[in-house]
């Protein structure tokens, strides 16, 4: 016995495709909060989910492909100013506020390796575009490493944390 797909059939179907692929004003709701927004079970969002228009999966593939890009971007710029905050206490030989500066680099790698978790948690059937893949990830580390080469403390702690997510 056939039977006809609820979400294909719902009348707010394109809505809930771009809520699936997380390109709708929603942002990327959970499986959850999209069958109750429009009354589906998540069984039948789960099944639905080869029926999405492959254009559709496509047009999200390319946003989070922008959005890594986002992240990069935003990731060096905090790494440019951490390590003015570094330049100016090993100016001032403060070594408590050195420290404090490398503490604080090593928490944005941190964060750095959770982005690139849930990128790699998120990514569409097809494509993962995990941060530590994207082109700019190496240069990004390399950088890092070699700013960090008179800190020799701050440079294993960050090099540590990066293997940690490589
Ligand atoms: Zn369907």
């Amino acid at each position: 016995m056939s039977q006809v797909c609820t979400v294909c059939a719902h009348e707010d179907a394109v809505l809930i495709n771009e809520d699936i692929v997380g390109i709708g004003e929603r942002g990327r709701p959970s499986k959850r909060s999209i069958a109750a927004r429009y009354g589906l079970s998540e069984q039948a969002l789960a099944r639905h989910k080869g029926h999405i228009p492959q254009l559709l999966v496509k047009a999200a593939e390319a946003e989070e492909i922008a959005h890594a890009d986002d992240l990069v971007h935003e990731i060096k710029t905090m790494v440019g100013r951490v390590r003015a905050f570094i330049d100016k206490a090993e100016a001032a030989s403060d070594g408590p506020e050195f420290r404090a500066h490398a503490a604080e680099w090593r928490k944005q790698v941190e964060l750095l390796a959770k982005i690139a978790g849930e990128l790699q948690v998120e990514g569409t059937s097809t494509t993962n575009v995990a941060l530590i893949h994207h082109p700019d990830y190496a240069r990004l580390s390399d950088a890092i490493l070699g700013a960090l080469v008179p800190y020799e403390d701050a440079r294993y702690a960050v090099a540590e944390a990066l293997r940690e997510i490589e």
